[in-house]
């Protein structure tokens, strides 16, 4: 399959390229597009073949449901058969934004979307291209990340270019996504609001607006709620380490960790804070990619799939990463790091 990537204004998107984008849709077709959090690869939410295609062109796991993106509130009353007080404060505060909400789903959602659950998870994102992409194909839009499954999330129309060229008609391309990360999911059908996975809008902005809220945390169950939850996920081919602790520390155990890797004939790449960096050069990595300021996560926020990507076309071996601090948007970019790390977790304290 051609496919055409068409460069599109990230603030006043160009009616025609929109409505190339909605006809493919109505037509059943992927279109990758922007959006705030990561570059979404979208169908027409109520087309399940359309939907299935989604499945085939990532290598998607079946079981891991589909958030559902909308433009507005009434195309979400079509989605969901029962909103709960909860609910009705995300929307107000959070949308549109990175904020996915899990609620009971209506006859018109169907099995493919939710992977066979009651629930449908949607969303109505703030980037222009997203809304509007929605608003002009009329139609509710199912969208995972715009990746092959299991690798880094693609946060730049160049991302999506790499892993969707010759497998979908269109891409919106409309540069690099503001947030970095993916939404964070939260499960507002009845109970105590919990997060399914940590994302865009923190868990300490969320308490501040619900009160308090539980976090499924996955590895203490068997099951997780957000079946996506369960996969290896984020990952660059190289082997990623995550190191925690001190800059002192990590400085001093990732010049050790370079140095082993150089010795098996290894190239060695580092993804690190701003405040490490100075330190690290000198330690002669084959990659050191500054992620952003310690004290502004949401730099590290928007240059970390980029990072992970980039260890990856420079054919990096071994990936030391530096992690940072939880809380607050620390949670999600941590939530990401270990993911991508698997086991492979060091604490340098
Ligand atoms: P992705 O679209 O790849 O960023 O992943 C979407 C995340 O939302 C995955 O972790 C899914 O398991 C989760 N999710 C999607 N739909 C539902 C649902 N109906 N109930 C619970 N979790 C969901
Ligand atoms: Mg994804």
């Amino acid at each position: 399959m051609q496919t055409k990537r068409s460069y599109i204004d990230g603030v006043q998107p160009e009616a025609e390229l929109l409505k190339e984008g909605a006809e493919w849709l109505r037509a059943g077709e992927l279109v990758a597009f922007p959006t705030e959090t990561v570059y979404g690869l979208g169908a027409n939410a109520l087309n399940d073949l359309a939907c299935a295609k989604i499945f085939e062109v990532k290598g998607r796991p079946q079981d891991n449901p589909l958030i559902v993106h909308v433009c507005n509130r009434a195309m979400a009353n079509r989605l969901v058969e029962a909103w709960t007080p909860v609910a009705e404060l995300c929307v107000q505060h959070f949308w549109p934004g990175p904020l996915t909400l899990v609620l009971p789903k209506t006859a018109i959602v169907s099995n493919v979307v939710t992977a066979g659950l009651p629930n449908v998870a949607i969303r109505m994102p703030s980037h222009p291209v997203a809304l509007r992409l929605i608003e002009a194909a009329g139609l509710p839009i199912a969208a995972p990340s715009a990746n092959l499954s299991g690798k880094p999330s693609p946060t730049s129309g160049s991302h999506v270019w790499r892993d969707m060229k010759g497998k979908i008609p269109l891409i919106l391309d409309a540069g690099a996504c503001q947030v970095g990360v993916e939404s964070t999911v939260l499960d507002v059908s009845g109970g105590v609001p919990t997060i399914l996975r940590p994302g865009g809008i923190s868990k300490e902005q969320l308490e501040s607006i619900l009160g308090e809220i539980q976090v499924d945390n996955p590895s203490e169950c068997q099951v997780p709620k957000a079946p996506g939850m369960k996969y290896r996920h984020y990952a660059p081919r190289g082997e990623l380490i995550l190191m925690i602790g001190s800059t002192e520390r990590i400085v001093q155990r990732m010049g050790n960790e370079i140095h082993r890797g150089h010795s098996r004939l290894k190239k060695v790449g580092v993804l690190c804070t701003l405040e490490s960096a100075p330190f690290l050069h000198n330690r002669l990595p084959d990659l050191l990619f500054v992620l952003g300021s310690k004290e502004h996560l949401e730099e590290v926020a928007s240059n970390l799939f980029e990072g992970l990507r980039l260890c990856d076309e420079r054919g990096m071996d071994v990936i030391l990463a530096e992690g940072v601090k939880e809380g607050g948007l620390g949670t999600a970019i941590m939530n990401r790091l270990q993911k991508a790390a698997g086991q492979r977790i060091q604490y340098v304290l």
